[in-house]
């Protein structure tokens, strides 16, 4: 990358490894079963999140959607969070596609949900109540700041579900910087889930693709579901070739990419000019004091003008520029950060 790019860690480019190994993998027509790089892919996912099947799926929403629609029938209600991506930034596809009536309930500041207020979501055995079927999670919650959920909390949504017949699914889009935050096996902060979407791309720097895992007969009706979306893919394997790279060798090393936010944080708090409004896992949240000389748009546009260096406005409030870091912002590129926002505001 030829400038610094802070807008997401969805920006991140596939490293010289992956490259390599996509350049090279064994590849075979996936709808027949037949890619051993896409075989691979979803054996290695399926064991490391302690699943007993995988299937790799071309986004984070197809895996969300695949899921819901293997789990759920026309009609069914859902539990999830008001903030949660699957409720707000995937177009409703549950609705669009699978018939499926969301039923939110408040993500509080700590990116849980109560309990007391999914046990209320659930709809009473009443003819005029649609019948409620599943309960998701995210971890990391993209809009509570990317905060992570413990494994305890997830063990304990996962008794409400069971308690309740209920199914859990946990969109981890992130769930690697949820088990590099906690320092724990994503396997025990999946323990408890039916089913877990995950996302090669991001911090992880594949150039494509998602995972969802489950139980075997779940994952056979996501896949016929994979198909009825357009997703079955042919010579996938050039595409699993670096979701193996992201698995094996990305996912121990996101606690830089948590140690960088914190660094990042610390260093723009002390410019005066900026005010932290929160870092969690490779998130930071800022914005500028009221009384900055240059506007919000003038900083943005000045940092990449000037400086070669991306960051957005965060769409979902006004005057809050979010950060993330990745595999590509080293401390090299922190240190070149810091100076040019010191010299934009001082
Ligand atoms: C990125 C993301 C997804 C999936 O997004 P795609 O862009 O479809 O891969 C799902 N959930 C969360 C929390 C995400 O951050």
């Amino acid at each position: 990358m030829n400038y610094i790019d802070l807008r997401s860690d969805t920006v991140s480019h596939p490293t010289p490894a992956m490259r390599e190994a996509m350049a090279k993998a064994a590849v075979g027509d996936d709808v027949y079963h037949d890619d051993p790089t896409v075989n691979q892919l979803e054996a290695d996912a399926a064991a490391m999140l302690g699943k007993e099947a995988a299937v790799f799926v071309t986004s984070g929403t197809q895996g969300n959607l695949c899921a819901l629609l293997a789990h759920c029938q026309r009609g069914e209600s859902i539990i999830v969070g008001d903030t949660s991506h699957i409720f707000r930034y995937e177009q409703g596809g549950m609705a669009q596609f699978g018939g499926l009536i969301p039923h939110t309930v408040p993500v509080q500041a700590d990116a849980t949900m109560r309990i007391s207020d999914l046990e209320n979501a659930i709809n009473p055995d009443d003819e005029h109540k649609p019948v409620t079927r599943l309960v998701a999670l995210e971890n990391t919650h993209n809009m509570a700041g990317g905060l992570p959920i413990s494994a305890d909390y997830t063990a304990e949504v996962g008794a409400f579900a069971r308690r309740n017949g209920l199914i859990l699914h946990i969109d981890g889009a992130r769930i690697f910087n949820a088990a590099a935050a906690y320092s724990v096996a994503v396997k025990e902060l999946v323990a408890a889930a039916d089913s877990v979407t995950f996302c090669l791309s991001k911090g992880l720097c594949a150039p494509v693709g998602s995972v969802l895992v489950g139980n075997h007969d779940f994952i056979r009706r996501a896949r016929r579901a994979r198909k009825a979306l357009g997703g079955s893919l042919r010579q996938a394997g050039v595409l699993a070739a670096a979701g193996l790279i992201a698995l094996h060798e990305m996912t121990d090393r996101l606690r830089e990419d948590h140690q960088n936010a914190q660094l990042l944080a610390e260093g723009l708090s002390e410019i005066p000019a900026v005010r932290i409004h929160s870092q969690n896992t490779n998130f930071i949240f800022f914005s500028l004091a009221l009384d900055t000389e240059l506007t919000f748009d003038e900083f943005v546009r000045a940092l990449w003008g000037e400086y070669n260096i991306r960051m957005s406005p965060y769409a979902g409030e006004n005057g809050l520029i979010r950060l993330r870091t990745h595999y590509w912002i080293d401390q090299p590129a922190i240190a070149k950060i810091l100076s040019a926002v010191r010299a934009l505001l001082t």
